[in-house]
């Protein structure tokens, strides 16, 4: 099902993650998608608890101030906390429902990166999601996007090629969008921490400082 006939204001975006820690790889590209798409605001969303992976190294609380450092001063950039708030498993498709009946028919743009993308059939009711957002996915290096034939069938249904024809409708189009290649991952983040290694440059100083004050992920405390 396609949904919206009437839509009114910018669309917003969402960019749903871990953020153990956040980094640039997240927040380049969410700046560029705010200005290509248009959108009025983009949110950073962190999950509590992530359906498809082991929990988080740093709790809620860290994590949550992390993101608020990166943000701080990028006008557009915006932290949502909902999913921290509710506490449980993080599915999208509940996060997304609630988002849509704060905001009515306004275009929400759902993004993600190649790599999540790859594994959306596994997502808890995933086929639901297209009738509550637009998917915007962006190309992750190291994750070619070789789509399995069941994923690839319902993306070519619903792909669209111009990013204003999101504005047009509420949810139910898939955009593939270009952004600069970053390939910086919070595993990689967490790994040279622990092994003692710096990983400054990877992040927005502030948060970097924020690692070693508080000593998160195994930064040496002395
Ligand atoms: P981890 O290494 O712990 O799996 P991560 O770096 O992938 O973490 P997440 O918080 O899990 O970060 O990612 C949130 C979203 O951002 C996902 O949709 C993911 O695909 C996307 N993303 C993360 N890093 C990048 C990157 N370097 N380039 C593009 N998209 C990214």
């Amino acid at each position: 099902m396609r949904c919206g006939t009437a839509v009114h204001g910018a669309p917003i975006g969402l960019l749903g993650g871990t953020f153990d820690p956040v980094h640039h790889g997240h927040l380049r590209p969410a700046i560029e998608l705010l200005e290509r798409l248009g959108l009025a605001e983009m949110r950073l969303v962190p999950g509590y608890a992530p359906p498809h992976r082991r929990p988080p190294r740093a709790d809620s609380g860290q994590r949550l101030r992390l993101l608020q450092y990166a943000v701080a001063g990028a006008p557009g950039l915006v932290v949502d906390a909902r999913e921290l708030r509710r506490g449980g498993y993080s599915y999208t498709v509940a996060t997304l429902r609630e988002l849509r009946a704060e905001l009515g028919p306004r275009p929400l743009c759902f993004v993600l990166g190649s790599d999540a993308f790859l594994g959306l059939a596994s997502w808890y009711r995933w086929r639901d999601l297209e009738t509550l957002a637009h998917l915007v996915v962006m190309q992750r290096p190291g994750h070619a996007l070789r789509l399995d034939d069941e994923l690839a069938e319902w993306t070519t249904a619903r792909q669209v090629f111009d990013p204003a024809a999101l504005r047009g409708r509420s949810s139910g189009l898939i955009l593939f969008q270009e952004t600069t290649p970053l390939d910086i991952s919070a595993s990689r983040i967490r790994r040279l921490i622990a092994q003692g290694r710096s990983a400054r440059y990877l992040m927005p100083n502030s948060v970097w400082e924020c690692i070693a004050n508080e000593g998160l992920y195994g930064y040496p405390q002395i």
